[in-house]
């Protein structure tokens, strides 16, 4: 069988060039057409010989994800449905969402399909975990869409790993793809256009906080109690507020770095002047932003903010000291914004700003 090439590390093409008795410098050569050239046909691959490009096309093969669907956003924002398919396996569907801007793309990716995490706001934990993705699954959604928007791209990429699946719980191979995205080599993209989300897994924190390769790191908070997210983040009884700020605390940030908290705003739920109060006691001290995310319409029971709660909340954070952005979410008419990806095919109509 066809040896898959995408995902390989530098270290296991130059191994490989060896096992087909070439020089390692020849698997050196593959990284770079594969991964900085975005070169998927190893005929095209002209930095090679011949007779080895030949012997590659007949022994391994290269399979970046297909779209099965593409949603274009009224606001340009374009979400891909993925089918992935493995030998002998079922396939599974992940989506990636491309979000065009003036000066930059940002591109938002899955680690998994599905997510076992069951955040009670996000659609995706209603998938339950179907399986981890392979780091050439991870890398490819980055590769395959980046190439269809070759034409349009910016001179900046931004990577956000928060699509389905908690990235710490497919650790190793999430790391393999993000040494991939972040080699200069390789993909090379800046560790400070990318950036990881997790809900909280604190050994996940704190391994990622030893790479000596990593990207930025965003902690999705969304509560001040133990109680309050505990109820829509189960996660939380297994690594409570206490031990998940600790962490966060003893994070060995960069110079340049702060660490992001994600924090959507259920209306009624966490988004009093009382909860912006606690926030701001609870992360004030650390070098942080906060990022305010309005709930987004979806099939779920919770409200949307209203938008006097999200400036009042915004507005307590910022007296206090404390960093805080709202992010406007894009592609809500394609389910393409937080907490919407869930694989769905049937598109429902914008629903009315007051409700989610
Ligand atoms: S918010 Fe993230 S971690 Fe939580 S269920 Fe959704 S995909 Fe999983």
């Amino acid at each position: 069988m066809a040896q898959e090439l995408l995902g390989q590390t530098l270290e296991q093409l130059r191994a490989l060039a060896v096992s087909l008795g070439e020089p390692a410098y020849r698997g050196q050569q593959l990284y770079h057409a594969l991964y900085a050239e975005r070169q998927f046909d190893f005929a095209a691959m002209t930095n090679l010989p011949v007779a080895l490009r030949a012997r590659l096309s007949r022994e391994a093969c290269l399979t970046l994800p297909e779209p099965e669907r593409r949603y274009v956003s009224a606001d340009g924002t374009v979400r891909y449905l993925f089918r992935l398919e493995r030998a002998a396996e079922a396939a599974v569907r992940i989506e990636t969402v491309f979000m065009p801007e003036v000066s930059r793309q940002t591109l938002c990716i899955s680690t998994q399909a599905g997510c076992a995490v069951n955040c009670q706001f996000c659609l995706t934990a209603t998938l339950g975990l179907v399986r981890n993705l392979t780091a050439g699954e991870i890398l490819g959604q980055v590769l395959c869409v980046l190439e269809r928007h070759r034409a349009e791209l910016r001179p900046q990429t931004n990577v956000v790993l928060m699509g389905q699946g908690e990235p710490l719980l497919n650790y190793e191979a999430v790391l393999t793809a993000l040494r991939i995205l972040l080699d200069p080599h390789g993909v090379g993209l800046s560790p400070r256009h990318v950036t990881l989300s997790t809900s909280g897994i604190v050994p996940g924190i704190e391994r990622l906080g030893q790479e000596p390769v990593r990207p930025k790191l965003a902690v999705s908070l969304n509560a001040t109690t133990n109680e309050q997210r505990s109820r829509i983040m189960p996660i939380n009884r297994k690594y409570p507020l206490e031990q998940l700020l600790d962490a966060c605390r003893r994070y060995p940030l960069r110079p340049w770095e702060r660490l992001t908290f994600e924090y959507v705003l259920l209306g009624g739920y966490n988004d009093t002047a009382a909860d912006a109060r606690r926030l701001a006691k609870l992360v004030g001290q650390l070098k942080c932003k906060v990022n305010l995310i309005p709930w987004n319409p979806g099939t779920l029971p919770f409200e949307r903010p209203t938008p006097e709660r999200v400036e009042q909340f915004q507005r307590i954070l910022t007296a206090k000291g404390v960093l805080a952005t709202v992010r406007h979410s894009r592609g809500q008419d394609v389910m393409a914004a937080c907490g919407q990806l869930a694989s769905l095919e049937v598109i429902p109509p914008p629903a009315p700003a007051s409700t989610r």
